[in-house]
Order: C-alpha cells, then structure tokens, then sequence
C-alpha cells in the first residue's frame, strides 16, 4: 500500500504516518517526490487496517498496489529510475548505453585491446565475464580473481564502466570491490541468496532475465534486490527457450514495452544471446533500440573464432562500430540519442 501525503504535509506529518505503519507491524519507506511524499507500507500480505492511516493528518489517499512485486511498481513509483553506471553515463533517462565486450575475459592483451577499441567506437561500459556459468563444468569457467583486476585496469585506462557476473552470493563481495556493475546472469535469476547479497552490496545490479522466466518472475526477481536495499536495478531481456532452433533464444523484444508500462526500472536488450548468431545480432540491436530499450549489451570479441566461449555469437570490433553507425538514427526517430563517456 502507498500512503499519499499532501503537498503541505509537514515533516512531523510524515513521521507520524512511518511511526503509526511500525506500530501497527509493518515497514515504511518514505519516498520524497518533487510534488509530494509518498509513503510505502511494505510487509503487508493480508489487509491493513486503513481506517488508523487514513485519518492522520496530512494524508491525502491511500493506494492499493495490485500487483505481487511492490518496490519495482509503477503504482509504487511513476517517475522511471535513472541508475548511475559511475563513469558520468547514466541507464534509464534519455540516453541510450551500448555496454560491450567479449563473453570472457580471457588475458591482459585481449581485454586492454578490445575495450580501447571499444571506447572509441562508442561504447560506454565494458562487459567481460571473470566467473562463468557455464552449461558444462568442462567449458573454461573464467580468470576469476585475475579476471576481475584486468577489468579494473581497462576501467582505468578507458573510462569504461565494467560490467560483469557474480555467480554465487559468496562471490558477491569480491565483485562489488571491482565491478561498477554487479551481473546476475540468467541462470542465476532465481537464485534468491544470490538476489539478497546482491541487493545489500551497494552496487548496481545488472539482471538477466531466465531462460524460462515470465516478466512477472523476472520483475519479482527484482523486487528481492530492492527489498534488500538496492534501487539501482537494470533489466536486461536476453531471449526466452523456444520450441525454434534456428536461433539459441527467442529474443522477446515485447518484453521491452511491456515493463516498461509495470515497472520504472530500466531495461537492457541483449541480442547477443538471444540470438547466438553473429550476423543476427545487430539487426535485433536496431529493433531492441526501436522498441524503447534503455540500453543494449553485446558480445564483442577480437577474434571470435578462437574465442574461449560465444564466440559464435560474437562481433567482430568493426561490427560493432556498425552497430553503432546503424543505432544512433533508429534512437533519433524516437527522440532519444546514444549515450557518450563525458
Ligand atoms: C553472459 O552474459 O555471458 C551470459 C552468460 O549471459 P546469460 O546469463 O544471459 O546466459
Ligand atoms: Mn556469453
């Protein structure tokens, strides 16, 4: 439930509706807008006793939020979430960001190389892998730790925001120390522990959404990272299982307007795994940008034939500057613009 305070609500008004909704066994979070302060009651899973808030002074009505996830809402929240990636490039407003690089990070040479050729092409955040998920434990799991200082290191020379996965809630911790970005890859979108660190980590949270997960389980997933503390939530679509093997995933580009419309997060495309063919990817990038997305995040790797994983799926650099060129006027026809690093 949302409590709406009036424009002239005092500060002693709001303060004694959060102190009635802790009383009364619930939590409150106060949410200071340009016109008014809303505030949600949160922990409710019968009916509250509206009649002990509705006269309080100050309020002005009381809001039912309808839908199972709450802090993600746009009952809850209307105005959209604007993450800040921490490099001077922001998710969610005007701009859109294109986050690239390769699926893993896989030496020194390779992610220094890539992501200077990253920067200026026009990518805003550098996406690489230290811990992988992979589908077979015989596949190359990642650098870890060593991963992760080489990301920092193209961080320092490029600018670039980094962008990469935690795969485990005691992995979170070291990744916060050295992502901008925490990734919570698709097969992890349900793994709750995972979801809670995550939320408490101080870190923006990057999350897939799962192979088979409805946008109502993916936006439920969400709501555990901003029930632990953390608004600073991206979406990411990066394709659905289907009953079709021409591509790896079905990239449900729906998905884009449709949260759009529940929730005030930002939302990401990635057609990079939801198509997993290299000369697919850029045209679903061109479509994810019509279609509203905030952002897109794409495979870019050296050389992707001798790439340790996605290499099928992977542009090469001069593909990506294309994917750039091809981008840039689809977001002007929908009065918006990429994103550049200041
Ligand atoms: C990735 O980004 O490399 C990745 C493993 O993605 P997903 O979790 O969407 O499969
Ligand atoms: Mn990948």
């Amino acid at each position: 439930m949302l409590i709406v305070m009036d424009h002239r609500a005092t500060p002693e008004e709001i303060r004694r509706v959060v102190d009635t909704i802790e009383e009364m066994g619930y939590g409150a979070k106060a949410m200071p807008g340009r016109q008014r302060t809303a505030i949600g009651l949160v922990g409710n899973d019968g009916r509250v006793e509206e009649a002990r808030l509705s006269g309080l002074p100050g309020v002005r009505e009381l809001i039912r939020v309808s839908k199972p996830y709450k802090l993600v809402s746009r009952e809850w929240r209307d105005e959209d979430t604007v993450v800040d990636l921490g490099n001077g490039v922001t998710v969610g407003g005007d701009e859109v960001v294109l986050i690239a690089g390769p699926c893993a990070v896989e030496s020194r040479g390779q992610i220094m190389g890539i992501a200077e050729q990253l920067r200026g092409s026009g990518a805003c955040a550098l996406r690489g892998g230290a811990f992988k998920p992979r589908t077979s434990p015989y596949s190359f799991q990642g650098l870890g730790l060593e991963g992760l200082q080489l990301l920092a290191e193209a961080r320092e020379r490029t600018g670039l925001a980094v962008v990469t996965e935690a795969v485990d809630a005691e992995g979170v911790e070291l990744v916060a120390e050295y992502a901008d970005v925490i990734q919570i890859g698709a097969r992890n979108m349900q793994n709750y522990p995972l979801l809670k660190r995550a939320g408490r980590s101080g870190k923006p949270v990057l999350l897939k959404r799962g192979m088979s997960a409805k946008i109502n389980e993916m936006l439920l997933a969400a709501e555990y990272l901003l029930s632990a503390g953390n608004p600073n939530v991206i979406l990411c679509e990066r394709g659905v299982r289907s009953f079709d093997q021409q591509t790896r995933n079905l990239l449900d580009l729906t998905a884009i307007p449709v949260a759009k419309s529940l929730t005030h997060l930002p939302i990401i495309a990635d057609p990079s795994h939801g198509t997993g063919v290299r000369d697919k990817v850029t045209p679903m990038a061109r479509a994810a940008v019509a279609a509203g997305a905030d952002g897109i995040i794409v495979e870019v790797h050296p050389d992707p034939a001798k790439a340790l994983s996605d290499g099928a799926q992977s542009l090469y650099p001069h593909q990506f500057e294309e994917l750039v060129g091809q981008c840039a006027p689809i977001a002007g026809v929908i009065g918006r613009s990429l994103a550049a690093l200041p």
